[in-house]
């Protein structure tokens, strides 16, 4: 593979950007913002004058990361989002590390949560959060905050935000030929109701649309088990509000879900009540109920303001990419099991598939392959595979029974444990453990399930 020269990387900052007012390409001068990259590339080199064209399907954090990332290297970037201002069904939980890695401002994140109650189905209540830093919190963001955020950042480093939904797209007729993208463009301007159908061509097209994504169903992607995940707002009165400034809450039990849990988290003004299931979709509202209950004392004389139900992606598609064509965040299925979490991890998959195609173009000069998507793949498995598998065994060992989930509760009340949990989650990685630790946490589990179906079978003796 030819790796390109520092001075042809250094010649490929003369770029074109997206015009935001305007939706054709146009060229603009050299601009600081653009980030330079030297890599190898093997794809065939563009006509002079013409940059890489990606879509950019969705305004989530992932496609808001995505088209940013795309615009700073130098590649001609058009976001596509249907809603503006679209509040996405969301808990906004975010992990320390998201806050410096994606230089968002601190006046974004709503609470900074630094304890977190973890509450087993005997309402036996775990303090998690001890082990904290002073410096160190769980952020609470609201979403149509932060994904505005991140797309006006995007627009500002030059990629063109349409507010459209995005049909369907055609593959190219020939090799190395375009996608054309069909999409409903809105223009409250034109006082059109439903929009105006338009289309436009593309090199590459980063499906960020979501877990109902029509990229995703456009490429073959096939079907992931999902979640359906259910949350109220509930206005509680201020004083309320007040045990909720820093504290979340989780709730486990089969009343609450079968297999995931129950939450109340925290936003600006309010709180966000809810759970969700896999496996017994048709009674998310009688969990629902569970959950409203468990927390009765804490939100007693709350108003509830808005309802909303949406799936979670339970493991990746079967496949992510096709052609010049890929997915990112809840449309290729990056929601970690156990906790349900997925910004940080669409957020993150946006910014890696837009790196790898910065790369794999030479800054936007030369047209990527499949080959160069496959490397966002495969780097984005290696670093969150270990952190996806953990989380996938946890959830099998301890959401499996009232029994497991009581001697999980036990066991998140061991500051090793806190370490552990509040480290990966915070930052994101995997930490090594203590050998020691491990054999005593080890010994400590197995006592705790022990003890907890031991305790059951006591239990049922005396309800039979
Ligand atoms: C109830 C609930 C609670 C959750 N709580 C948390 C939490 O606390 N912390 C956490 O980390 N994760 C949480 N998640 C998961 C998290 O919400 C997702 O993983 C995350 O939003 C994925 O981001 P994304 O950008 O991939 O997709 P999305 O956020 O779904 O964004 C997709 C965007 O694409 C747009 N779009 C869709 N179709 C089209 C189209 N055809 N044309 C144009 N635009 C389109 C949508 O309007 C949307 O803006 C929760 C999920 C649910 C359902």
């Amino acid at each position: 593979m030819a790796s390109l020269s520092s001075a042809s990387a250094a010649r490929a900052t003369t770029t074109f950007h997206l015009s935001p007012s305007s939706s054709s390409f146009r060229s603009s001068r050299r601009s600081s913002r653009v980030v330079v990259t030297r890599a190898a590339a093997t794809s065939p080199k563009l006509p002079a004058g013409r940059r890489l064209r990606v879509a950019v399907v969705g305004g989530g954090p992932a496609g808001g990361a995505a088209a940013e990332a795309l615009a700073k290297g130098g590649v001609e970037t058009v976001l596509i989002e249907r809603k503006m201002d679209n509040c996405k069904p969301c808990g906004g939980a975010i992990p320390l590390c998201m806050v410096s890695e994606f230089d968002l401002p601190l006046d974004l994140v709503d609470r900074k949560v630094t304890k977190m109650k973890m509450i087993s189905p005997s309402n036996v209540a775990v303090d998690i959060g001890r082990t904290l830093a002073p410096h160190e919190y769980i952020g609470m963001v609201r979403r149509e905050v932060l994904d505005d955020f991140l797309r006006t950042r995007a627009q500002k480093a030059g990629a063109e935000v349409l507010n459209g939904l995005f049909l369907r797209y055609e593959a190219p007729k020939e090799a190395n030929g375009t996608y054309t993208v069909h999409y409903n463009h809105y223009d409250s301007s034109s006082g059109k109701v439903g929009g105006e159908k338009r289309s436009f061509e593309v090199d590459a097209i980063v499906g960020a649309d979501g877990a109902n994504s029509r990229v995703a169903k456009d490429m073959g992607a096939g079907d992931y088990e999902y979640a359906i995940a259910f949350q109220e707002r509930v206005k509680i009165p201020d004083d309320k509000m007040r045990y909720y400034e820093e504290r979340a809450e989780m709730y486990v039990g089969d009343d609450v879900s079968p297999d995931f849990y129950g939450w109340v988290f925290p936003k600006c003004d309010h709180v966000a009540v809810g759970t969700g299931t896999v496996t017994h979709k048709a009674d998310i509202k009688k969990f629902q109920a569970a959950t409203r209950l468990r927390a009765k004392d804490k939100i007693d004389g709350g108003r509830i303001i808005r309802v909303e139900a949406h799936p979670i992606p339970e493991h990746p598609r079967p496949k992510r990419v096709s052609g010049r064509v890929t997915l990112v965040g809840d449309a290729a299925g990056y929601v970690t099991k156990c906790s349900g979490e997925g910004i940080y991890f669409a957020a993150k998959s946006g910014r890696m598939c837009a790196e790898a195609i910065v790369a794999g173009s030479a800054n936007g000069t030369r047209l990527v392959e499949e080959g160069d998507l496959r490397k966002y793949l495969a780097e984005f498995d290696r670093l969150y595979w270990p952190t996806y598998k953990v989380l996938d065994i946890l959830q099998k060992v301890f959401y499996r029974s009232n029994a497991a989930r009581e001697a999980f509760v036990e066991m998140c009340a061991d500051d090793y444990v806190q370490r552990m949990t509040f480290d990966s989650y915070l930052y994101k990685r995997v930490v090594p453990g203590n050998p020691l630790e491990d054999i005593k946490l080890a010994v400590n589990t197995i006592g705790s399930l022990v003890r907890a179906t031991a305790l059951r079978r006591e239990m049922s003796k005396l309800t039979l």
